[in-house]
């Protein structure tokens, strides 16, 4: 069971989702609880770095970022106990979860089940401190915003559990998300495939990370409300869904800046000579686009990374400037990239003209266009985020009948 960070907020909410843990050891089940810290304490933590040194030491940044999940753990289990039951709480490196050497976004390598389990045997319901590990220098490691949820699917893959239930405050996976479009339906099965691109467009309901360990796993994985009691959303294998939507959902990231690159040689090795030096410096390129060269001479190129790699990577292109040979640099970060998500556009024609179609009729210009088997992105002006959401889940056929 893991409970958010708005599912943990105050001591009343940790008494409710005490009471929703103790529900489920009633009806005779082993549990393990994990959770996040109280909502918003882990970016006022984050804050706190920033403004004591902006390019910090990743290894403190954890010590500090990671101290949030140390206080919800301990409540947790005091009020597991008051309520009358046996319960310990476990920070990363108790177990220990181990994971690799990348501060801030380290990856989970072992868990060890041993100590857990034996307590199971006594009743004793473990409280795991999520968003954390010990790295093999025996540092404290944190696993990426959002962290818990990989945290919680980790656990249930490595004590096989039956069920992983993600208490947040929403009760489910919706179309899109619902605090921007008040007709977002709430979807009662969603494919691994369908929530894994969800997810890394943005959908921010579910880390990535967590999905894809589900998938590789088979841990099943439902989406539920902690302070609702129904049935939340499956995450499961596409052949158990019986109807597939052609377009299941709609996700939207914020978290994106556009950079052109202005009359660069059209030549081979200029497309190496401006992501080689990118890549080198950890900066992550999404969208690329290539615009056909008038003269044969010279082209743009246009890219995006994220919002928080925008000042890095303008500095590498500047610093290449000689080798790549480009004429101007221009960069905006006002933007969001708008993600049509279905299993069905395998099959079905016609989906990115629906959405081509949609924006244009809002008067949205399209700045840049990529697509997989199971998505289509469109990069639009920020200004038009709630706009796009709602033509396009109008559009699409999935605004909930009776919102
Ligand atoms: P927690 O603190 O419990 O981990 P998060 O804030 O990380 O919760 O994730 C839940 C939020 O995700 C919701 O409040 C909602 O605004 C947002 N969200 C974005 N897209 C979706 C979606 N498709 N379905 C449900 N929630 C979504
Ligand atoms: N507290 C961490 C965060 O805010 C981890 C989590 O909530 O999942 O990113
Ligand atoms: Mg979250």
């Amino acid at each position: 069971m893991k409970f958010g960070g708005t599912s943990v907020a105050d001591l009343d909410r940790i008494a409710n989702a005490a009471a929703r843990v103790k529900e489920e050891v009633d009806a005779g089940n082993d549990v393990i609880v994990t959770v996040s810290a109280m909502a918003g304490v882990t970016n006022q933590l984050v804050g706190y770095v920033d403004q004591t040194s902006p390019l910090y030491d990743a290894r403190e940044y954890d010590a500090i970022v990671a101290s949030g999940e140390q206080v919800t753990a301990g409540l947790m289990a005091l009020r597991l106990q008051a309520m009358g039951l046996s319960a310990r709480s476990w920070l990363g490196w108790q177990i220990p979860i181990r994971t690799n050497e990348i501060h801030g976004k380290a990856r989970m390598e072992e868990i060890q089940t041993a100590e857990i389990e034996k307590r199971f045997a006594e009743g004793q319901v473990a409280v795991v401190a999520g968003f954390q590990g010990i790295s093999p220098s025996n540092r404290i490691t944190t696993l990426g915003r959002g962290g818990t949820d990989t945290t919680a699917v980790a656990l249930a893959a490595a004590f096989k559990a039956d069920r992983c239930d993600i208490y947040t405050d929403v009760d489910g996976v919706y179309t899109t998300d619902p605090r921007i479009v008040s007709k977002a339906r709430k979807i009662d099965m969603i494919s691994f495939e369908e929530m894994l691109e969800l997810a890394s467009q943005g959908a921010k309901v579910l880390q990535t990370r967590s999905v894809e360990l589900a998938m590789n796993h088979g841990v099943r994985v439902q989406v539920r409300s902690s302070f609702d009691p129904s049935p939340g959303t499956m995450v499961v294998d596409e052949d158990e869904i019986v109807e597939q939507q052609v377009v299941s959902g709609i996700a939207y990231s914020r978290d994106e800046a556009k950079i052109t690159l202005v009359r660069v040689k059209d030549q081979p090795g200029i497309a190496a000579a401006i992501f080689g030096p990118l890549s080198d410096s950890a900066i992550n390129v999404d969208m690329i686009v290539q615009s056909v060269s008038a003269d044969g001479q010279r082209t743009d190129m246009t890219f995006t990374v994220t919002k928080s790699d925008l000042g890095r990577a303008l500095e590498v292109l500047e610093t290449n400037r000689g080798e790549i040979g480009y004429e101007d640099l221009l960069s905006d970060d006002n933007v969001v990239k708008v993600s049509v998500i279905g299993v069905g556009m395998r099959s079905h024609a016609g989906v990115a003209q629906t959405m081509f179609r949609t924006l244009s009729e809002k008067g949205i210009n399209i700045q840049v266009i990529s697509t997989s088997e199971i998505k289509i992105s469109t990069l639009i002006s920020e200004d038009y985020t709630e706009l796009a959401l709602r033509a396009l889940h109008t559009a699409y056929g999935l605004d909930a009948e009776d919102a």
